[in-house]
C-alpha cells in the first residue's frame, strides 16, 4: 500500500459533555458512532440529539404515519446503547421536509444550554453532494446549519430566544469546540480504538427498517485505517474543527469565567487570530 502523507491533525481532546445533532435516527452512527465510544470509554457524557422523527425512511407508503419513526427511535436507542450513549433525543420535526427555520434553531438552543456540551458535532451544510451516485440529504443540510446557528450566536447569547432564559432558566452556553462531519474539508481526525469500530457496526446494525450492516464492515475498518494513516494512529475518523476561542479582545472577560471542562488529551495549538465579529 502507498505510504499516505500524515495530513491530518489528531483531534485528541476528551470533552467532560459531547453533543452529536443529525437529521434523522442512523445518521449519528455514521457520523461518530466511533467516537462516542472511544469518549464514553473515557469518561465522556455524551447526549444523541435526532431533529426529525425518521417517518419517511420507507418507500412503502402503506406503512401508518408515526409507524415508521416509533420503530426508528427504537432502533436509535438501541444502537446508540451499544457506545454507551443512554440520553438520545428525538425533536420530532417531520422527516424529509426539515428547513433551519427559527423554530428549529430554537429546539438546538434549548439542547444545547441544558446539554452544555465541550464540543458539538454534525453535519456539514454546504455540502450538496458527495459524489457521482449521492445528493446530500437536504434534511442533513438544514439540521447542520441550524445546528451552527444554533452554537453560535445564540446559545451564548442570553438575549437571544430570551424566553428559554426567562421561563426555562437555561443560562447561555459557549460551546468550545465544533466538529463536522461528512464534509470534503476534513482537518483533523479524531483516534479511536478497535473497539469502537466495533461498538460502531453494532450500533449501524440495530437500524434494521433502513439497511443491512452486514456488508459495511470492511468499508469502516478500511476507512477508519486510511484516516488513521493520514494522522499517525492505527484507527481514525475525520472531521472539519472550529475553534471557538475567544478572540483577543473578548479574551479578557473569558478569563474570569471557567473553561471547558476537558477530561483529557492535548488541547490542539491556539487558534489563528479571529475578528470578533457578531
Ligand atoms: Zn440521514
Amino acid at each position: 500500500m502507498p505510504e499516505t502523507a500524515a495530513d491530518l491533525e489528531r483531534f485528541t481532546v476528551v470533552p467532560a459533555r459531547a453533543l452529536v445533532v443529525v437529521a434523522h435516527p442512523d445518521d449519528g452512527d455514521f457520523l461518530a458512532a466511533s467516537v462516542l465510544a472511544a469518549w464514553v470509554r473515557q469518561g465522556t457524557r455524551a447526549t444523541l440529539c435526532v431533529v426529525t422523527d425518521g417517518d419517511a425512511g420507507s418507500d412503502d407508503v402503506t406503512i401508518p404515519a408515526g409507524e415508521l419513526a416509533r420503530v426508528r427511535l427504537a432502533e436509535q436507542r438501541a444502537a446508540a446503547a451499544h457506545l454507551g450513549v443512554d440520553d438520545v433525543r428525538c425533536l420530532g420535526y417531520p422527516d424529509g421536509i426539515l428547513e433551519n427555520t427559527l423554530d428549529v434553531r430554537r429546539a438546538l438552543v434549548r439542547v444545547v444550554r441544558q446539554v452544555r456540551p465541550d464540543v458539538v458535532v454534525t453535519m456539514d451544510p454546504t455540502r450538496h453532494w458527495l459524489d457521482r451516485g449521492y445528493l446530500n440529504h437536504p434534511d442533513h443540510r438544514a439540521a447542520g446549519a441550524a445546528t451552527l446557528d444554533a452554537v453560535f450566536p445564540s446559545a451564548r447569547d442570553g438575549r437571544a430566544f430570551p424566553e428559554l432564559l426567562r421561563k426555562e432558566h437555561l443560562e447561555p452556553h459557549k460551546v468550545r469546540y465544533v466538529l463536522l462531519g461528512a464534509t470534503d474539508g476534513d482537518d483533523v481526525a479524531v483516534p479511536v480504538a478497535g473497539v469502537d469500530l466495533e461498538a460502531k457496526l453494532h450500533a449501524l446494525g440495530e437500524h434494521r427498517s433502513q439497511f443491512d450492516a452486514g456488508e459495511m464492515g470492511t468499508g469502516v475498518w478500511q476507512r477508519a485505517r486510511e484516516v488513521g494513516a493520514r494522522c499517525g494512529v492505527e484507527f481514525a475518523e475525520p472531521y472539519r474543527l472550529f475553534d471557538l476561542a475567544p478572540g483577543p479582545s473578548q479574551r479578557v472577560a473569558a478569563e474570569a469565567e471557567p473553561g471547558p471542562a476537558i477530561l483529557g488529551g492535548e488541547p490542539p495549538p491556539p487558534p489563528l487570530p479571529t475578528t470578533d465579529w457578531g
